[in-house]
This record gives C-alpha cells, structure tokens and sequence, in this order.
C-alpha cells in the first residue's frame, strides 16, 4: 500500500511541489524556478531530480509512493498530452510519459486550472461536494469543472475554459485569446479594473477610486465603505459573471460554485454581485447551487495533482 504521493503545480516563474500522505495532509512544500530556455526541456528532468532528492531526504522509497501529479498551464488530455503551453515554451507531447522515462515512477498530468478544481474539492472549500464549477478569478480567468468528482478535460483538455466564454457583443479591444467579449475580458482582476476605468469616465460622480491606482483590491475595499461608484463597477463585474456561470450551470448542473483566485480575497462581498445575476439568468433547476469561495489559495494545484495520481 502507498503512503504517500507528490503534487506539482508547474507554473511560468515557479513549479510548486508538494509532498502529500495518501490522506491528503501535507507534508512538505517547495518550489525551484522554472527553467524555460531550450523549449522548457529541462522544467522535467528538474522536477523528477527535485523529488527524488526529497525522497532521500525523508527516506521514502519508491515502493510507498503513489505516484507524481503534475499541472501543467495548458491543455492536457486524458492521455496526460500537453497541447502546448506557450508560457513554458513547450509545444505538444506526453508530459505523462516523459516525466515517467525520468522517474520510473506512475504520473498522471492535468491542466493547471482544473486540478485546482480538484483540489478544492478534495481538501479545500468544496469539499464534501461531487459536482463542482471552480472558477479562478486571478490576471485571467480560469475554470475547472467537476462532475461526479472527475474533472472534464475535454477532448483536447480544453474543457472548463470559463473566462473565454462569449459574453459581450459589443467590444472593440481584444482577449488575451484573440476573440472578443470574453469573459476574462470583465470578470478578471484586470477586467475589473478596465470596467472601473469606463464607469469612472462616464459620469462625475464622487468617488474615493478618483485619482488612485486602481485595481480589483481597490474597488471592493472602496464597495465595503459603501463608495457609490465602485458599487457599480461590482455591479457590472458580478452582471457578467453571474451570467457566464449560469451557462456553465445549465450545462452542468453543479452543487456548489467554488470562487478562487486573487479576485476571490474580497471574500463573500463578491456573492452579494455575482448571485443575484446568476439565479437571473440560470435555467431553474440549478437555481440553488452553493456558492463557496476556494481556501487553498496557491496550493490547489499541488492538492489537485496529487489527487489526479490517487483517482487513477
Ligand atoms: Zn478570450
């Protein structure tokens, strides 16, 4: 029987490692840069040698681990395939396999946003819940979504991809993914600051945000002191949003709405725009749906990566 199992978070500055017992506790973490020159080819071998000097370190042997989880920021089929990920440099090949040759050791890979999503599932602010829409509310915006406790990866694990969901018409500038009106565009910390720009420079309205850096931070703090103006920009925000999960939910049908990401410190102010928008517009039967915020913070991706080694 295996005790233990690692999780890895891979990300563009950082890869996270986590060292987890079966049960889900963690035991150690760590990170080591991220190496993206030569096409990202050493960010693997650097992740096994890291574990493997870990291991030696606590005297485990390969007999009592699981296995290694790792979250890569791209798509990752079921096959543990990475369809490129542009910010390691890496184009498209078998993260699964690759670290496997390495570590001689089982692996299993998934993207970043939707082991998170398992994650907080498993340890975090939805656990206890089988049917989960996760949404990561950081510079983008992220999804992940869990039905009958599998995360959906989709095809060519594109599935969960929340904040590219179409939610504008009528937007000139472009999303991050080349199309127009996403709801990355709104719903993000830096949608929530453009949305603050536009509404501040409509009107004359007495705002403390005038003349201030503005960032999501700024404007739910200015919402708790009952500033009019960033009332509305929560408005706006939680308008877009509520509308984007009601579409994913009369998909999905899920439990419970788990809010995570930078955005998501605001805590549960955030319900207070984002629910009434979303029973507006959702089909009825998933008009109840929970809405959690996520407790793991930067650790879900080590949590979920691991969990994806103990549900294979
Ligand atoms: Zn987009």
């Amino acid at each position: 029987m295996s005790k233990y199992v690692f999780g890895v978070d891979i990300g563009g500055t950082t890869v996270k490692l986590g060292f987890f017992d079966v049960e889900g506790n963690l035991i150690d973490k760590w990170e080591i840069p991220t190496r993206k020159e030569n096409n990202g080819s050493n960010i693997l071998p650097d992740v096994a040698e890291s574990i493997l000097k870990k291991m030696e370190d606590k005297n485990v042997s390969k007999e009592d681990v699981a296995g290694v989880g790792v979250g890569v920021p791209g798509p990752v089929d079921n096959e543990g395939i990475i369809h490129k990920a542009a910010n390691l440099g890496w184009g498209e090949f078998s993260v699964k396999d690759t670290l496997e040759e390495i570590i001689h050791m089982p692996v299993m890979a998934g993207n970043d946003a939707n082991v998170a999503a398992l994650g907080e599932m498993w340890r975090g602010g939805a656990k206890g819940y089988d049917d989960v829409v996760m949404v990561t509310l950081g510079t983008g915006v992220g999804g992940g979504i869990i039905v009958k406790g599998k995360v959906i990866n989709g095809s060519t694990g594109a599935a969960g991809e929340i904040g590219h969901i179409h939610i504008e018409d009528n937007e000139t500038e472009c999303c991050g993914c080349g199309n127009k009106g996403c709801l990355e565009q709104y719903g993000s910390a830096t949608g929530i600051t453009r949305l603050a720009k536009k509404i501040l420079s409509e009107d004359n309205t007495p705002s403390s945000l005038r003349g201030k850096d503005i960032s999501a931070k700024s404007v739910f703090d200015a919402v708790k002191e009952g500033d009019e103006v960033a009332i509305r920009i929560a408005g706006k925000f939680g308008e877009y949003l509520g509308k984007g999960l009601a579409a994913i939910a009369c998909v999905v049908n899920p439990e419970v709405i788990c809010i995570g990401g930078g955005v998501s410190k605001a805590g549960e102010v955030l319900f207070g725009y984002i629910r009434p928008s979303y029973q507006k517009y959702v089909f009825h039967g998933s008009r109840d749906a929970k809405f959690v915020l996520a407790t793991l913070g930067n650790d879900a991706g080590i949590y979920g990566s691991a969990k994806l080694v103990l549900d294979k």
